[in-house]
């Protein structure tokens, strides 16, 4: 087991949020996933979806962990739908996940941005 993955972690800001401390516009959650919209969208449609786990970055993500990403990656597609991005291939969205400094990873919690809706955005 990968030492840098915990279960909650009290300093992490999207840990808070997923417990409740720190409030957020939930979109979506189940008993391991958590979604929420994003505070400073780039887009018309601009969400977060995270393992309800304590996971630092894609950097962490071990073979354990690939059913839980892939049942994520396969919610992307119908909560973008869900929360007004237009169907494929006129509407569509894109899919972010900054891993690390380099990849200008702010917040150390995974996180898969889910940016969408009609044009223009404010960035992307
Ligand atoms: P990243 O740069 O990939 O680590 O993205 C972190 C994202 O978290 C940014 O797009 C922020 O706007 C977003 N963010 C930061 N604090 C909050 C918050 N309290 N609620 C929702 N989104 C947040
Ligand atoms: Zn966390």
């Amino acid at each position: 087991m990968n030492e840098s993955i915990v279960q909650s972690d009290p300093d992490c800001l999207f840990c808070k949020i997923v417990a409740g401390k720190i409030p957020s516009k939930v979109v979506y959650q189940d008993d391991e996933s958590f979604v929420f919209n994003d505070i400073n969208p780039w887009a018309p449609v601009h969400f977060l979806m995270i393992p309800k786990m304590h996971i630092p970055s894609m950097a962490q993500l071990g073979s354990e962990h690939a059913a839980l990403f892939g049942r994520m990656m396969l919610l992307a597609p119908q909560l973008a739908l869900q929360e007004g991005c237009n169907p494929y291939p006129a509407g569509g969205f894109r899919i972010l996940i900054n891993t690390g400094a380099e990849g200008r990873q702010d917040v150390q919690h995974l996180h898969i941005h889910v940016i969408g809706g009609p044009r223009p955005w404010l960035k992307g």
